[in-house]
């Protein structure tokens, strides 16, 4: 018995019966003893056909009045779950964001939790209701609709655990847990029991879609463990914490991240404080900046290239050329790249692992445009269509067969 917080996404939720299931797994907890808290997503693909009636007004509406139409999503998948768990004979309370305490920061459709004033959930779970709340927003200090950015449902579940000192917090989803790639594209492709936030956190910025990975930034903040499970299938999933008592892995997954766009300056000015302004113009215009590769200067000019979102990519451009000094430099840019990484805190101590990798591409035929690497992971850029194709491959040279 104890507090356990249960986040369901969007496919948990998408249709009545799915509803239904999700209500069931959430009273089988509480008929347990224990008090839940659960947290909801919008409704399968509700969010995106919010965003495109937006866009059939105007393709650059206001944040705020974004924010406030996102919201909406969630309004309605927490009343209906509610509802159906009251169906189900336990007593249970929907409540938004703000009601459940979510304060943010202002920066619409990329709002920040700054606290998450917990009485209300505190009184409800003290009435022994089950509360279920909104992911994916709060209010800011205008008393206006916040949103945490697409997949924030997953940060809200870790924030609300934190502020309560749940005991557990479940993310439950359409997969079984953390695999070592993509197992609807990838077929030796393996279930983790554990895995480290650390490692969690490079296969979440890498383009593993179980987890957001701010939720995971927040989980290992605040040592939340998080538990990724099935909500079709509820076996034990995949837990996420600081250490994995497993023997090291070599490498932990690979993972394939098609939003990518590259920024090429090719012939600017080689001379001191260029990379600094073109990355700080960047930053402030809350652009995030992935792969960098700067050429060596020749004839007094030098070729930099970066990868950006590709929701960024037009804004990186006009970022750039904005500045005065890019003058005669040509910028481009080209979305059909896609990063394939391979995650692993065991590649520390292992040389050959960027090798093995990269024979396993040329064995494929793959060129790499782009590589950077950090302590657990290893990223190349390349073509798109070669992104599945070299997840496979580099899957099978590190896992394949063993
Ligand atoms: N409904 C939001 C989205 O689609 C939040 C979430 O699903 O976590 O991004
Ligand atoms: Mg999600």
């Amino acid at each position: 018995m104890g507090l356990i917080v249960q986040k369901f996404g969007g496919s948990s939720v998408a249709n009545t019966e799915r509803v239904m299931n999700v209500a069931k797994i959430v009273t089988d907890t509480y008929k347990k003893g224990n008090d839940v808290v659960v947290v909801v997503s919008a409704q399968g693909d509700t969010t995106d056909d919010l965003i495109a009636k937006a866009k059939e007004i105007s393709s650059h509406n206001s944040k705020r009045e974004m924010d406030m139409l996102m919201a909406a999503g969630e309004q309605i998948s927490i009343a209906l779950l509610a509802m159906a768990i009251e169906e189900l004979g336990c007593p249970a309370i929907s409540l938004l964001g703000w009601q459940a305490g979510f304060r943010t920061n202002s920066v619409y459709s990329a709002a920040r939790i700054k606290k998450v004033e917990a009485n209300r959930i505190r009184t409800e779970l003290d009435n022994r209701k089950i509360v279920v709340v909104a992911g994916f927003q709060g209010i800011n200090k205008y008393q206006d609709m916040t949103t945490l950015g697409r997949g924030g449902s997953d940060t809200s579940a870790v924030a609300i655990a934190a502020a309560l000192n749940a005991d557990r917090c479940q993310i439950f989803t359409d997969v079984d847990g953390v695999y070592t790639a993509d197992p609807r594209k990838v077929k030796d492709a393996r279930r983790l029991e554990e895995i480290t936030y650390d490692e969690m956190l490079e296969l979440a910025t890498l383009g593993a879609q179980v987890l957001n990975n701010r939720s995971v930034e927040m989980a290992k903040k605040y040592n939340v463990e998080l538990e990724v499970i099935s909500s079709l299938n509820p076996i034990p999933g995949t837990i996420v914490k600081e250490t994995t008592k497993m023997e090291k892995m070599l490498v932990r997954g690979v993972t394939k991240d098609k939003d990518v766009s590259r920024i090429s300056i090719v012939g600017v000015e080689d001379v001191p404080g260029i990379a600094f302004k073109i990355f700080s113009q960047l930053a402030k215009h809350n652009i995030n900046v992935d792969i960098i590769l700067q050429s060596v200067g020749r004839d007094g000019t030098k070729d930099i290239a970066f990868t950006v979102s590709t929701a960024n990519e037009e804004e990186a451009v006009e970022c750039v050329k904005s500045l005065p000094f890019i003058g005669g430099a040509k910028v481009v840019s080209d979305n059909s790249v896609a990063k394939v990484s391979v995650v692993g805190a065991g590649m520390e101590t292992h040389p050959g692992t960027a090798s093995k990798m990269f024979e396993a591409l040329y064995g494929k035929g793959i060129n790499i445009q782009m590589i950077s690497t950090s302590e657990i992971k290893i990223s190349v850029l390349i073509d798109e269509d070669d992104a599945d194709k070299a997840v496979s491959a580099v899957h099978d040279a590190f896992f394949g067969n063993d």
